[in-house]
């Protein structure tokens, strides 16, 4: 069985004692549930101050990036074992942002995403289609491609330990929300994809997320989706009471 993971990207949002407040009320939040994989993703800088309010227990920390090469000449950028020293679990990859707003290509969330296993990091790979390419009729033609895109280039551990995100750029930010059946269609499409490219066992073990304007009154019915193991929370994640409704619906 997967066991459901849901993670609050945070995105570039708060000052440092938001961040601590907010991982704080989480922390206490979650406490009783089971059952469920947490993890909180705050901007780089706040990722010390967000450790050391978590008790390791209940929320794992994970980062919004990580670079595609280790220590060295990278102006600008975070190295994937420098993240070991906060703790951090987890690392998003391949966010339509970075893809939209700095021109991440497969072939650089790639080399990060390698970084990131060679580090011991769990990558978590966001996918997803525009709304121009839904309406041409293109989201798995490209869906498809961004998961190959990135697998072929991995080496030997392929996907490893890694999560992958269907995150459609319609749905992030908007408050239109994938439909449950939409999101499902998508991740058995993406689980079909993975199972040609490293197996059945494979890809029946790996965990999909769903990412999209989802929130406490949605959650229910796409996490009941047999192919949806979580999901990647945007502005939800930011309040407390909501994030944590949605990790008690998983
Ligand atoms: P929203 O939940 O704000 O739509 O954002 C989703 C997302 O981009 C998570 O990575």
């Amino acid at each position: 069985m997967r066991t459901p993971l849901i993670a609050g990207n945070w995105k570039m949002n708060g000052r440092r004692g938001d961040a601590e407040a907010l991982a704080r009320a989480v922390e206490v939040k979650v406490a009783a549930l089971s059952g469920v994989e947490i993890c909180v993703c705050p901007p780089f800088v706040h990722l010390q101050a967000v450790q050391s309010v978590l008790s390791g227990e209940h929320v794992a920390l994970g980062a919004q990036n990580c670079a595609d090469a280790g220590p060295g000449a990278r102006t600008g950028e975070i190295a994937a074992e420098m993240l070991l020293d906060y703790g951090v679990s987890h690392v998003i990859l391949g966010h339509s942002e970075r893809r939209a707003h700095y021109g991440e290509t497969d072939e650089v969330i790639a080399a990060r995403y390698q970084e990131a296993q060679n580090a011991g990091l769990i990558p978590i790979l966001c996918v997803g289609e525009t709304l121009a390419e839904r309406e041409a009729d293109q989201t798995e033609a490209i869906v498809g491609g961004q998961i190959r895109g990135v697998t072929e280039r991995l080496e030997g551990t392929g996907l490893g330990n890694g999560v992958i995100a269907y995150e459609p750029v319609w749905a992030i930010g908007t408050g239109r929300t994938a439909t449950a059946d939409q999101a499902e269609h998508m991740h058995a499409f993406i689980r079909e994809q993975l199972a040609m490219l490293e197996g059945h066992a494979n890809a029946s073990a790996r965990r999909i997320l769903y990412g999209g304007s989802m929130k406490p009154a949605n959650a229910g019915e796409l996490l009941a989706q047999p192919d949806v193991d979580g999901g990647l929370i945007g502005g939800a994640s930011l309040d407390a009471d909501d994030f944590v409704a949605i990790c008690a619906a998983a």
